[in-house]
């Protein structure tokens, strides 16, 4: 026998068992970005290498050491997205989606990370991004935070999340900022650790979120980013803490939160968790005013977020909030003799007529009842459909229930579709 092949370390797959929760999440994440008007792009898996240099930076992780990248049969470099928002704005620019207009746009797919696997970590991931043009002032910031609240009340999690915010400023306030930072760290290199050494000079705010106890020891007393806001900063950032508490959402100001990416300017957000161990963002995003602009476009303000689908079905799985996800089958015909399948078919195909959203199996392949309860306790069904020869003499079918301890009943077949309707 020849030696199995096995998937690529850090890419999963998504078995039937746990495709259900999959579904009920992307259902839940579809309905609610529509409640607030967004409408669905989708984009290339691949694109050009230097459109993530471009965007996410050059001296970020993802940039430095998690792509995958590789040539082409022609030679040119592609890489697989490590993230959407850079393509969605690439789409934008390519297609005249942005300049002058106001676009509420959403995606959702695979993305690849060269990381190291762990639970929460893979090297294919899936995100699902939310990404608002056109409109600079801070209610629109406030409107995106608020629809990923509505996101874990829908889910059921807000007990479990926790909003961190801050603000970058701007570009210019951050450059100044910058300065007075690798001054102070400068005065404090032999605390830092080799990899805050190495961002010093690269990227000196990152060593702001170093997870090293003895930099963070460091950073004490460091200067504030905060206070060389200019008013109009200040002020956006003031506006959208007002909004949010106006909507009753709560929230943490971290002013250590300064993301990944290269190009966030002013707010940037997190939705973190205990519930998860060490990969505790699930939802993360802010505003990048500029990156249309670094992208080739005309300049043109933007706010999103992406969420990682993978954490939000693990934590649903551990928090036992995916106990009541639909199962593949609703109802499930148990046909007892040939002739008898042959109408339980025909009538199954007359209550799929009658109620769209049913689900039923019918089974197939004979047998005794025996083997034909076994199957339909194994398909998650709530009832079995019993069909003998009796039943199709009478004009109804016996229903036996597969979950609780409702009494096994005979109902007519016209009843019938008015029961599917109840398991629905
Ligand atoms: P982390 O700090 O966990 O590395 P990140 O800052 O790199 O996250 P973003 O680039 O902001 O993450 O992506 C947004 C979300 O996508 C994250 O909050 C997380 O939920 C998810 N995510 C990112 N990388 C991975 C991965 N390798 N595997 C699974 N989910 C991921
Ligand atoms: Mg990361």
């Amino acid at each position: 026998m020849s030696k199995t092949i096995q998937a690529i370390r850090g890419m999963n797959d998504c078995l039937p068992s746990e495709t259900n929760v999959w579904q009920m999440v992307e259902s839940v994440l579809r309905r609610v970005v529509s409640n607030y008007g967004f409408a669905e792009i989708r984009m290339p898996i691949v694109e050009s290498t230097a459109l993530f240099k471009r965007s996410i930076g050059e001296v970020t992780d993802i940039v430095e050491k998690e792509m995958y990248t590789f040539d082409d049969r022609n030679g040119d470099s592609l890489t697989l997205r490590p993230e959407g928002t850079a393509s969605c704005v690439r789409a934008g620019n390519q297609h005249g989606l942005l300049y002058n207009q106001e676009q509420r746009l959403w995606y959702m797919g695979p993305m690849f990370r060269h990381e190291r696997p762990q639970k929460g970590r893979y090297r294919q991931f899936h995100q699902f991004g939310v990404e608002a043009f056109g409109i600079a002032t801070p209610d629109i910031d406030a409107e995106v935070i608020s629809l990923t609240a509505r996101l874990w009340r829908e889910l059921g999690i807000s007990d479990y999340v926790t909003l961190e915010i801050n603000s970058l400023g701007s570009n210019e306030e951050r450059a100044t900022y910058r300065d007075a930072l690798v001054a102070f760290l400068t005065e404090r290199v032999d605390q830092l650790d080799e990899d805050s050494k190495r961002r010093m000079h690269t990227n000196p705010l990152r060593v702001l979120d170093s997870k090293n106890p003895q930099v963070q020891e460091a950073l004490e007393g460091a200067p504030k980013l905060a206070d060389y806001f200019g008013d109009e900063s200040r002020e956006h950032f003031a506006q959208v803490c007002q909004r949010l508490a106006a909507a009753g959402i709560n929230y943490v100001i971290n002013d250590k939160l300064v993301r990944g990416l290269d190009y966030y300017n002013r707010t940037v957000f997190e939705w973190v968790t205990d519930s998860l161990g060490a990969q505790g963002t699930v939802c993360a995003g802010g505003r990048y005013d500029g990156l249309v602009e670094q992208l080739g476009g005309k300049t043109t303000p933007a706010f999103g977020f992406a969420l990682g689908i993978e954490r939000l079905v693990l934590m649903l799985t551990s928090l036992d909030k995916a106990q009541n996800v639909r199962s593949q089958v609703d109802a499930y015909v148990i046909m007892l003799g040939d002739d008898i399948s042959i109408s339980g078919n025909a009538l199954a195909e007359k209550w799929r007529d009658l109620v769209p959203d049913i689900r039923i199996q019918c089974h197939c392949g004979g047998g005794n009842m025996k083997k034909q309860m076994k199957r339909a306790d194994k398909s998650g069904a709530q009832i079995a459909l019993i069909l003998g020869e009796d039943e199709i003499a009478n004009q109804e079918v016996t229903v036996k229930y597969l979950r609780g301890q409702d009494e096994q009943q005979s109902v007519a077949f016209d009843q019938i579709p008015h029961l599917l309707t109840t398991l629905i």
